[in-house]
């Protein structure tokens, strides 16, 4: 396994906790039929897919620096939060699980599709201690009643990772990742990016490829493709966590570290649809299309509104005549064993089982 970019190019950040969870570097191939069927001749996808074999998709690369850190710290509890059709959730899960720390998560209510109920069921065979609220409005006063049990448990040893794992040790992950592409690009395996279409949620992976993009010094364009409310995904948010995560390398001596102006991020407002969770009827055809054509596989939540948005703005970016990376961030590791093997019955509590 080859070392990580981010360590071999800024050796002072070598001090940071990581554990070793996915398969990297993830590759990168051209997209022949869909660009042809939509006149974008340059179309690749990054495969973050592949980034796991127990679970692949954005959060892997996320985790191995939060659950580095975790360790590190001598934690044996990891309490995270997400909609329970969260891959995160599922992610932290399954990893937290592997090396040995137990998981307990924070659920709200979603959108109930297909997709979410195989993930709630993958879930449960992780068995992790879960607590549900009715309405996401109700989380943060959840989530510090559960500081306060866990505190009074004597159970000081809890490590909280925020939703979407997107805080500033996770968003290192992302920084990583764009150096990781920029090593690709040196090597030939795809031309540098004009522009990088990736769906944008808790915008950890947004504004860690904002960052990663300035410092490797490509003059990529990472655009954000939002699928959740305003509130949580905006151009504020990703540029504040890009700085502060850039403040984070500074302080291990990364030295010329790019401020990232919220004019640096650019965030697409047009492709969430009703809302988060909530599959559209572009979304559903992008998803037949592209596992026709491409044999890759999209979801409602998040894939499909970000690969809908590279042709909504075909025309607009002139995306014909320029190289375009779509950054594919859902997990394609086979589930399929969980899922079959799941006893929701038993491994979920009573209020998850009217989901079924
Ligand atoms: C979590 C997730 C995202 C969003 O990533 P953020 O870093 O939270 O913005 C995008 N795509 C998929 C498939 C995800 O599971």
């Amino acid at each position: 396994m080859s070392e990580l970019e981010l360590f071999g190019r800024f050796p002072q950040t070598r001090t940071l906790a990581r554990v070793e969870l996915g398969q990297f570097p993830t590759p990168v191939a051209p997209l022949e039929r869909l660009g042809s069927e939509f006149g974008i001749p340059n179309l690749f996808v990054k495969r973050d897919d592949l980034s796991g074999t127990l679970y692949g998709g954005n959060k892997v690369r996320k985790l191995e620096f939060l659950l580095g850190d975790a360790k590190a710290q001598g934690y044996d509890k990891v309490w995270t939060v997400g909609a329970i059709g969260s891959h995160h959730v599922l992610a932290t899960s399954i990893y937290a699980r592997e090396i040995g720390l137990q998981p307990a998560a924070l659920h709200f209510p979603q959108p109930i599709t297909a997709h979410v109920l195989d993930v709630l069921k993958a879930l449960s065979t992780t068995q992790p201690e879960l607590t549900l609220v009715g309405h996401m409005a109700q989380v943060p006063m959840a989530m510090a009643k559960i500081r306060i049990k866990e505190w009074l448990a004597r159970h000081p040893d809890v490590y909280y990772i925020p939703g979407g794992g997107s805080s500033l040790v996770g968003v290192l992950g992302y920084v990583n990742a764009a150096l990781e592409l920029k090593h690709q690009v040196d090597q030939g395996e795809l031309p540098e990016p004009d522009v990088i279409f990736v769906g944008a949620g808790t915008c950890g992976t947004l504004s860690g490829l904002i960052l990663g993009c300035h410092l490797a010094g490509m003059k990529s364009r990472v655009i954000g493709v939002r699928v959740v409310d305003k509130v949580i995904a905006n151009a504020h948010t990703a540029a504040t966590l890009a700085n502060r995560c850039g403040h984070v390398l500074e302080q291990l001596g990364v030295k010329d570290i790019p401020k990232i102006r919220r004019q640096d991020v650019t965030i697409l407002d047009n492709y969430i649809g009703p809302g988060y969770g909530e599959p559209t009827a572009e979304g559903a055809r992008y998803e037949r299309l592209v596992m026709d054509l491409e044999d890759l596989e999209l979801d409602p939540t998040y894939t499909a509104k970000a690969f809908a948005a590279i042709i909504g703005e075909r025309a607009r970016l002139d995306l014909a005549h320029k190289s375009v990376l779509y950054w594919h961030t859902l997990s394609s590791a086979d589930l399929n064993d969980r899922v079959r093997g799941a006893q929701v019955e038993w491994d979920l509590p009573p209020e998850y089982q009217h989901f079924f």
